[in-house]
C-alpha cells in the first residue's frame, strides 16, 4: 500500500473506530447470533485479488459486529470487565504502525527502557517498595506460569536442568491457593509439571478468604508426607466475589516455611492506588513475585499484565536460555526475553505510557473510586430489595447477589432472570457459583460505565424478576 494511499485508509479505520466508540450503546451488550452463524457468511478460501479496505470495513459492519459481545458498551458488567481507554486505542495503533519486537535491549532499546519505567511507575502508583521489578506479559495466566517456574528453581531442584520426569529423589512438589482462587494457577501447575493433584486447594472463611490455619496445616500434613512446598499464592480480589486473602498471615507462614510467595491481584491490584483501599494489600509488599492485569481494571485494552517480582535473578535462572543468534553482545542491560515464555515481545510498555500521561494517577484514582462507589450504591440497593439479597461481602466493584423467591426453585429463577437481563440487552451480568449455588455477578470496571448503566442493570433485575415470578416468561 502506498504512503499516501495508507495515510487516507488510516484516517478511514480511525473513523470506523471513533463511529464504533459512539454508537455502541445503541447495541445489545451480548452477541445474538447462534454458532456457526459468522463463520457461515465467512468465504472458506482467501481472495485471489486484492480487495480495498472500504470493503472490509462494510464486512465489519454488517458480518463481525452482529456477533461481537461489546467489552466497550457502558453496560458491559460481566466477569471483570476489561475496557480500551482512548489513550489506549490510539497507543495500540502506534504499537501496530511502530511494529518493533522488544526481545532484546538491542532489538529496540527504548521498548526495553520504557517498560522498566512503567513497571517503576505502577509500582509507585499502587504503594509498593523499592526492590520489585517487573515484564509486561499479555495475561495474568502467562504471568503466573514463569513465577512458579522461578519458585521450583528455588526450591534448588535444578528441575530447569534434570526436568522432573523420572526423578525419584524428590517427593511431589505442590501449592497452595485458596478454594476462590483463578484456575490460571492451576493450569500453570499442570504445565510446570506438578499436576492437578499437586495444587492444593485452602479452605475459606465465610468471606471467601484464605483460611491461614488450614494453610499452615495443611503444609504441615505435606511436608510429613514428604512432599515439597513450592508456591503459596494469595489472592487480592478473588475472581468470583473480589475476596481478599490475607496476605500479611500468609506471608507468615511463606516465611516460616521457606516457601515462595507469590500474589494474584490481576484483578484488583490497580485499586491499591487508592489510599483508603490501600490497607486491604497490607502484606503484598512481602511477595516474591504479584501478578496485575491493567487490562482488567485501568483501561488499556487487552493485553496487558504486569509480573513485578524481587529476584529477577531466579526467574533468569529458571528460564533464560540464550543461542548464539540471540547473542546481544551489549552488557549490563535487561533483555526482557530472560524473565517469560516468548521470545518476541509487544511493545505494550506504551499502553501504560499514554494511559498514565493521559489520565494522571489523579485521574486513574477518580475512575477507581467511582467504579467502587457505584458497586457499593448497587449493593445497598440490592440489600433493601426484598426481591434480592447479597451472597458475597463487597469489596472492590464486584457485586454477588440472588434473587429471593420463596418455596420456588431460587436456582432457576436465578438462571432464567440472568438470561432474561441479558437478552434485553441493555446490561450484561455473569454467574458464579457460590457454596454451591447459582450467584449472579455485576462488576463495573469498564472505562465507559457511568451511574445510568448501573441504574440501568437494577431497573432490568426488577423487571425480569418481575416477569418471572408473574409467570410471564414460562417460569
Ligand atoms: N487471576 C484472577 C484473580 C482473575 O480474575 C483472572 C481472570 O479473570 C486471572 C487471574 C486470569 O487473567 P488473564 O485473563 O489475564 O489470564
Amino acid at each position: 500500500m502506498p504512503a499516501e494511499e495508507f495515510r487516507v485508509e488510516a484516517h478511514r479505520v480511525a473513523d470506523w473506530v471513533a463511529a464504533y466508540r459512539e454508537r455502541v450503546a445503541g447495541f445489545p451488550v451480548r452477541a445474538r447470533v447462534r454458532p456457526g452463524e459468522v463463520a457461515a457468511r465467512i468465504p472458506d478460501a482467501p481472495p485471489d485479488e486484492p480487495e480495498p479496505i472500504a470493503g472490509i470495513l462494510r464486512d465489519l459492519d454488517e458480518i463481525v459486529l452482529p456477533g461481537l459481545t461489546h467489552w466497550n458498551h457502558p453496560g458491559f458488567l460481566a466477569y471483570f470487565p476489561s475496557s480500551s481507554s482512548a489513550p489506549g486505542v490510539l497507543a495500540e495503533f502506534v504499537i501496530a504502525g511502530l511494529g518493533i519486537n522488544a526481545m532484546l535491549w538491542r532489538t529496540s532499546p527504548a521498548a526495553t527502557e520504557l517498560e522498566e519505567r512503567m513497571v517503576e511507575w505502577l509500582r509507585r502508583a499502587v504503594g509498593l517498595p523499592d526492590g520489585f521489578r517487573g515484564i509486561i506479559l499479555d495475561t495474568a495466566s502467562t504471568a503466573s506460569f514463569p513465577a512458579l517456574l522461578a519458585a521450583r528453581e528455588a526450591t534448588g531442584l535444578e528441575v530447569r536442568e534434570r526436568g522432573l520426569a523420572g526423578r525419584h529423589d524428590i517427593g511431589r512438589l505442590t501449592i497452595y491457593v485458596s478454594e476462590q482462587a483463578h484456575s490460571s494457577l492451576e493450569k500453570a501447575a499442570i504445565a510446570a509439571g506438578l499436576g492437578r493433584s499437586g495444587v492444593r486447594r485452602i479452605a475459606t472463611d465465610e468471606a471467601y478468604r484464605m483460611d491461614v490455619t488450614d494453610l499452615a496445616a495443611t503444609i504441615r500434613k505435606d511436608r510429613e508426607a514428604g512432599h515439597r512446598p513450592v508456591m503459596v499464592c494469595a489472592t487480592l480480589g478473588t475472581t468470583s466475589t473480589g475476596s481478599v486473602d490475607p496476605a500479611s498471615a500468609i506471608a507468615d507462614v511463606a516465611d516460616r516455611e521457606g516457601v515462595w510467595f507469590h500474589v494474584d491481584a490481576a484483578y484488583a491490584g490497580p485499586a491499591a492506588m487508592l489510599p483508603e483501599l490501600r490497607p486491604r494489600f497490607d502484606g503484598w509488599e512481602r511477595a516474591d513475585s504479584i501478578v496485575l492485569n491493567p487490562h482488567k481494571w485501568m483501561g488499556t485494552p487487552m493485553d496487558c499484565s504486569v509480573l513485578l517480582f524481587r529476584r529477577p535473578e531466579t526467574f533468569r535462572a529458571s528460564l533464560a536460555l540464550t543461542p548464539e543468534y540471540l547473542r546481544s553482545g551489549v552488557g549490563g542491560v535487561t533483555n526482557l526475553m530472560d524473565y517469560g515464555l516468548a521470545l518476541g515481545r509487544r511493545f505494550r510498555a506504551l499502553k501504560l505510557w499514554f494511559l498514565f500521561r493521559s489520565f494522571g494517577t489523579d485521574g486513574l484514582r477518580r475512575m477507581l473510586r467511582e467504579h467502587v462507589r457505584l458497586a457499593r450504591s448497587f449493593a445497598e440497593r440490592i440489600e433493601a430489595d426484598d426481591g434480592f439479597e447479597l451472597a458475597a461481602p463487597l469489596s472492590f466493584g464486584t457485586v454477588c447477589f440472588r434473587a429471593t423467591v420463596e418455596g420456588g426453585d431460587a436456582e432457576a429463577l436465578n438462571r432464567e432472570l440472568l438470561e432474561a437481563v441479558n437478552e434485553e440487552g441493555r446490561v450484561f451480568l455473569s454467574d458464579t457459583e457460590l457454596e454451591g449455588r447459582f450467584t449472579l455477578r455485576l462488576s463495573v470496571g469498564s472505562v465507559h460505565t457511568t451511574a445510568e448503566d448501573v441504574e440501568a442493570a437494577y431497573e432490568s433485575l426488577g423487571r425480569a424478576r418481575g416477569a418471572l415470578t408473574r409467570g410471564e416468561a414460562g417460569h
